[in-house]
């Protein structure tokens, strides 16, 4: 969805819906989050698909698969990528049936902020997400300082007062607490004051495409469909293959199915309802203007309201083959 010079990316239960009343969303919550769109809004991070082949797939499906992953995002990517290399170190080459409903990697992981956020219990995540950086270097994950400037003074005073236990329980974890003029280093803000911690970024499509390009070129036996949606999924009396599963263009018995369609799962799972709901949430890209901190890609903030907050991360300067410079 393009505005002006802003690029919209948003996903949720209806892709491109209107946020609507609060009556609205625990309508949606509560209905059938149904496939996705097949035609959905295109993202900042899908302008420029570093891997355009992987969204060319064969149209034939085999008869059967050792695993079939339904979903193509950063879920089903890690899936992948956990047993895939490990099961041919071994020598084995299971056959892995990747089937997306859409375009490679089009669902919450294209159109989210790219934000790592590294909490005290995320440290080793970030960690492992910096190691896969080296090796996928297109995926621009980087590490920096982040801050939350605090709008609401009772806000502030209980992160703050939380702090203290954070700190007893994961003593290596660093955070910073600044008030008054400090504050101003890190925005001209009328902020109450700000905690200050590590975090980091990525470009996420690019991450994801380059696991799946780099996959399949080791793995003869992973296919991946797209514009493929599963329909539906019956057990049968098959021992090995107990899984009939059902596509929009053919059918296969596989012996294990993932399900890593964030989303869009209780409507193959309905028994996950209530208790696993979509959520509509939107990300913009914009140029920023001359007043804005120019950082170099070396910060993020984080605006806090009271319960609500915005994340604000800017790209590094840097000539990208998508010319967007800078881009918050
Ligand atoms: C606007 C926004 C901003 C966000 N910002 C951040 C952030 O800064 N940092 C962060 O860590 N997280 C962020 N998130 C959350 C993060 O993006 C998601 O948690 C993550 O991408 C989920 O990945 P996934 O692979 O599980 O799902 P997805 O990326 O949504 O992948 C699911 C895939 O399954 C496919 N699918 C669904 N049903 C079917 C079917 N029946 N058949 C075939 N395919 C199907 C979909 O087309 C989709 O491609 C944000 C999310 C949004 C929406």
């Amino acid at each position: 969805m393009y505005d002006g010079d802003t690029v919209v990316g948003s996903e949720g239960s209806v892709d491109g819906d209107e946020i609507g009343s609060e009556d609205d969303s625990v309508k949606r919550r509560a209905s059938d989050p149904s496939l996705p769109s097949s035609n959905p809004t295109k993202s900042y991070w899908q302008d420029s698909p570093p891997f355009p082949h992987l969204d060319t797939s064969p149209d034939d499906t085999p008869a059967r698969a050792d695993v079939v992953i339904i979903g193509s995002g950063m879920t089903a990517a890690g899936v992948a990528l956990s047993f895939l290399p490990l099961m041919a170190s071994k020598g084995k080459a299971p056959v892995v049936f990747v089937a997306e409903a859409r375009k490679i990697c089009s669902g919450a992981t294209a159109r989210n902020a790219g934000h790592i956020n590294i909490a005290p219990y995320r440290v080793e995540n970030a960690k492992a997400l910096k190691e896969l950086g080296s090796v996928y270097p297109l995926a621009e994950v980087r590490e920096f300082e982040t801050v939350h400037l605090h709008h609401d003074r009772e806000e502030f005073e209980k992160d703050k007062a939380s702090l203290e236990d954070l700190r007893q329980k994961y003593p290596q974890y660093e955070v910073e607490v600044l008030g008054g003029n400090e504050v101003k280093t890190y925005a001209n803000s009328p902020a109450w004051g700000a905690i200050s911690h590590r975090a980091g970024s990525f470009r996420p499509v690019h991450f994801v495409t380059s696991i799946w390009d780099d996959l399949r070129g080791q793995c003869p036996n992973l296919r991946i469909s797209i514009n493929n949606p599963v329909e539906d999924i019956t057990i049968t009396t098959s021992s090995s293959h107990p899984y009939s599963v059902t596509f929009s263009r053919g059918t296969l018995q596989a012996r294990h199915v993932v399900h890593a369609t964030d989303s869009h799962a209780t409507h193959l799972l309905p028994g996950l309802e209530p208790g696993l709901t979509g959520n509509l949430m939107h990300m913009l890209a914009q140029i920023p203007g001359a007043g804005f901190p120019k950082c170099e890609g070396t910060r993020s903030w984080t605006l806090r309201f009271g319960d609500n907050y915005y994340n604000v991360i800017q790209r590094p300067d840097m000539p990208y083959e998508d010319g967007k410079c800078g881009d918050c």
